[in-house]
């Protein structure tokens, strides 16, 4: 009888610890952006299930934002696994504070001060919520499933209306004390220089992010009276630079050959400090590829602390520009542990 009770205690355990691990193998990855918040069900090994969006923009008050987010992400589980099927949830979004889950006095999105974005989906899903910047969570995303797999120190280098950064240091993201470690864009680049949107200046984001490009656009173009397809296009873009370099633009070739040199500056002394295997550029401006990454190498070879002059790789992302992001933030989301993870 002891025996019986016993086996069927195991059986019980066994049961119980089976559909533990088998039914809790799903996270949902959240990005959240200006334009766009997408989130999908995203499996352990890396494989988007199922993935929708919609405009962040259509939701000026943060507390409707957050409830229709949730809903939505209720309602994808609902039809695809159900409740049970999701362990936790991972967060990407801009001036995210790690520690307290809360997206602090963003520059560029509709929702002023600071916004409890992590303790808000907890209570409304249920569910374990961590949140990280958009650079952590690219970092985590190239470690786990692009060009820095197997890495243990690297850099991610983001490159679009902004200039973000995210050191990986011996196998973990460097946060730092408050979690806003790798604001690179932020360091100061040239004294008294070009006015920043954070209120500093000089700062290496107003010579290296979309803006910036093109206020140098514009100073190369004052300079001389030589041709150039910039000075008839409307709306200049970074992209639309680049596209005049691939048309042979000397000018447009001059505008990247500056961003280049203010990039491999600027990263010549990240490099210094902290000496990473690789550095890996990702968003729009990256794709300007070799325009802007031969004068970047070259200032970089040239500033570099000399023991580490040829050692540092430069890699582009090659992950899906489209789901990267909510790919990162599936690997924030294995990585909670508690479901209160913040106060
Ligand atoms: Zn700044």
């Amino acid at each position: 009888m002891v025996l019986k009770k016993c086996i069927y205690l195991r059986h019980v355990t066994n049961k119980l610890i089976m559909e533990q691990t088998i039914i809790k193998k799903r996270v949902i990855g959240v990005d959240i952006s200006l334009e766009e918040t997408t989130f999908a069900i995203v499996n352990a090994k890396g494989e988007i299930l199922v993935m929708d969006s919609f405009p962040s923009e259509d939701y000026p008050d943060a507390n409707d934002y957050i409830s229709t987010l949730c809903e939505r992400i209720l309602m994808m589980i609902e039809s695809n696994g159900g409740y049970e099927s999701i362990r936790s949830v991972g967060v990407s979004c801009p001036s995210a504070n790690f520690t307290t889950g809360c997206m602090e006095n963003s520059p560029n999105m509709p929702w002023k001060g600071v916004i409890p974005i992590g303790p808000m989906m907890r209570d409304r899903l249920g569910l374990a919520v961590a949140v990280a910047n958009n650079a952590q969570v690219i970092a985590l995303g190239e470690h786990a499933f692009g060009c820095a797999r197997g890495m243990q120190n690297f850099v991610v280098i983001t490159l679009g209306s902004g200039m973000g950064s995210c050191l990986f240091s011996n196998g973990l993201v460097h946060k730092g004390s408050d979690g806003y470690a790798g604001e690179v864009g932020h360091t100061c680049i040239v004294k008294n220089g070009r006015t920043c949107g954070c209120g500093k200046k000089g700062c290496l984001e107003t010579y290296t992010a979309a803006k910036g490009i093109v206020v140098t656009a514009r100073e190369v173009m004052a300079e001389s009276d030589a041709p150039s397809l910039m000075r008839s296009a409307e709306n200049l873009s970074p992209k639309m630079i680049s596209m005049f370099c691939d048309q042979g633009d000397e000018l447009a070739i001059e505008v990247y050959r500056r961003t280049g040199h203010m990039l491999g500056l600027g990263l010549a002394n990240y490099a210094s400090i902290v000496n990473p295997e690789a550095i890996v550029f990702t968003g729009g401006i990256a794709k300007a590829g070799d325009w802007l990454l031969d004068p970047m190498l070259e200032t970089f070879e040239e500033h570099v602390y000399k023991n580490m002059q040829g050692k540092t790789k430069f890699l582009v992302s090659e992950l899906d520009e489209d789901n990267h992001d909510v790919l990162g933030a599936s690997v924030l989301a294995w990585e909670v542990k508690e479901y209160s993870l913040f106060k």
